[in-house]
């Protein structure tokens, strides 16, 4: 009798952990098809340490074929779903097309970048969510204060050495906090900027506070990190406009700049929108079995899934690394269990706290509700990425010890460029190919 073929889309927090769940419970019974566009799972918290030159890029990027024993790893974007034929296709890295057909489907394809009906913003402004963003980031930042130590006119100077980041969530609020770091640490090195002002950072949101949803201390610290630190922090303030020379603030202030940092959140991966199911806010509505209402044989978790939070009634879960992990193992038992291994259960959840990193000795944590700031935070923090990483722990660790004892690497390799991570692609995994 030949084995069900369960197909998992998307390898991130959630597809990984469905992936690794079923192996281990399926024991080679089932076969586990995973599609992903890369070979590797990302782990997208310590993204903004790869941006500013704490970690190197391959350590947050762990092997799939290396940690998933029995684990068919297919490379490619899942691009249609035929929920009749119970197929998907997909297109490889090499353009190939190809179907797929399966018994059961998990969809696990998370998010990408918001984005905002802003003039200018699309053309000027960079997300933040993928890899290849990351590395023209750390590229970008390097170049600016090379060119910035270049120039004679100081006005191109001043444009070059400030940077604007908008969204002060987890996202934003790191970026700032390690970007300014790094900059600081380039300039220094810089003849011409040694003895001038540092570099200038912006940070701005539309909210009150900074880490709105997150717990009122661990803003507090953010914000005293980040203001002793010297960026400039500017709630209740957006952008107007975005132009070459810089942007236009909506408290009618103009900042010239050639850095424009998009950090105003995620929406669901377009795949799930498009299926003719019913969407909360982009994401794929489903149970509290993680199933999807009238197709018991699809499952879907993670960013791109509408879960009921069943600790707070009429909510969904936030689209957390947490979550989508957590989702992942629920989705593999409930798979099991649709063979008749198990029992099937809801997706319950314990809040676990969160932590936020904010470059040098500094962070922000509540573990298990309970307040941590400074050196405190930092060990939590460290500590609990360590412990999440399903592999490289011994290099990331090793580049951490690497990087408190010697200096940063200004060096630009100029791999990714500009149009490589347009904002609005709709795959921030990998780089654009031209002309679209
Ligand atoms: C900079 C940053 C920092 C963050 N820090 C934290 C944090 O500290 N704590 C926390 O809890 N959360 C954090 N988050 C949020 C967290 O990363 C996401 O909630 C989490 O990654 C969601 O997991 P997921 O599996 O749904 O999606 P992802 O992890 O994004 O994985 C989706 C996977 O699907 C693949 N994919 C996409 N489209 C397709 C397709 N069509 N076909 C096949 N594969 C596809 C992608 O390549 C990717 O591998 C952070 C997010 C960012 C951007």
């Amino acid at each position: 009798m030949s084995r069900p073929r369960i197909v998992i889309v998307g390898a991130g927090f959630a597809g990984y952990q469905t992936a690794r769940t079923l192996s281990r419970i399926a024991k080679g019974a089932a076969e586990i098809v995973l599609v992903n566009p890369h070979d590797y799972f990302l782990y997208v918290p310590l993204l903004p340490e790869v941006a500013t030159g704490t970690l190197e890029p391959r350590r947050i990027s762990v092997s799939l074929t290396g940690t998933l024993p029995g684990v068919r790893l297919v490379l490619g974007q899942a691009e249609h779903v035929d929920l009749d034929g119970r197929r998907i296709g997909l297109t490889d890295p090499e353009g190939n097309h190809r179907e797929l057909s399966y018994d059961r489907l998990v969809l696990a394809a998370g998010s990408v970048n918001k984005l905002l009906p802003i003039p200018g913003v699309t053309e000027h402004a960079h997300g933040f969510r993928g890899m290849p963003e990351a590395l023209y980031l750390r590229d970008h930042m390097t170049r600016q204060i090379e060119l910035a130590d270049a120039s004679d006119d100081p006005a191109e100077r001043e444009a070059r050495c400030t940077f604007v980041v908008v969204g002060a969530g987890y996202t934003g609020s790191e970026v700032a906090a390690h970007g300014k770091l790094f900059t600081d640490a380039l300039a220094r090195k810089h003849g011409s900027l040694r003895d001038r002002e540092p570099p200038r950072w912006l940070l701005l949101d539309v909210a009150p506070r900074v880490l709105p949803g997150l717990p009122e201390h661990m803003a507090r610290t953010t914000e005293r990190v980040l203001t002793d630190r010297g960026v400039d922090v500017r709630m209740g303030t957006s952008v107007d406009e975005a132009t070459k020379e810089g942007v236009h603030l909506t408290s009618g202030d103009f900042v010239a700049t050639r850095s424009l940092i998009w950090c105003v959140g995620v929406r669901p991966d377009p795949l799930v929108g498009d299926l003719g199911l019913p969407v909360d806010k982009g994401r794929l509505c489903v149970d509290e079995y993680l199933n999807v209402p009238g197709h018991p044989e699809v499952f879907a978790c993670g960013d791109a899934a509408a879960v009921p939070d069943l600790n707070h009634p009429g909510e969904v879960t936030p689209m957390t690394a947490q979550h989508a992990w957590r989702q992942g193992k629920t989705a593999a038992r409930n798979i099991a269990a649709s063979y008749g291994r198990g029992e099937r259960a809801p997706y319950r959840h314990r809040d676990l706290g969160f932590v936020v990193d904010l470059g040098g000795a500094s962070a922000a944590a509540n573990p298990l509700q309970l307040p941590l700031s400074g050196l405190a935070a930092k060990a939590v923090s460290r500590g609990y990425h360590l412990m999440s990483m399903p592999g490289n722990r011994v290099r990331t660790g090793a580049d951490w010890l690497l990087d408190a004892m010697l200096p940063k690497q200004a060096v630009q390799l100029g791999l990714v460029r500009s149009d490589a991570v347009p904002l609005e692609n709709t795959a921030p995994e990998l780089p654009a190919r031209s002309g679209g």
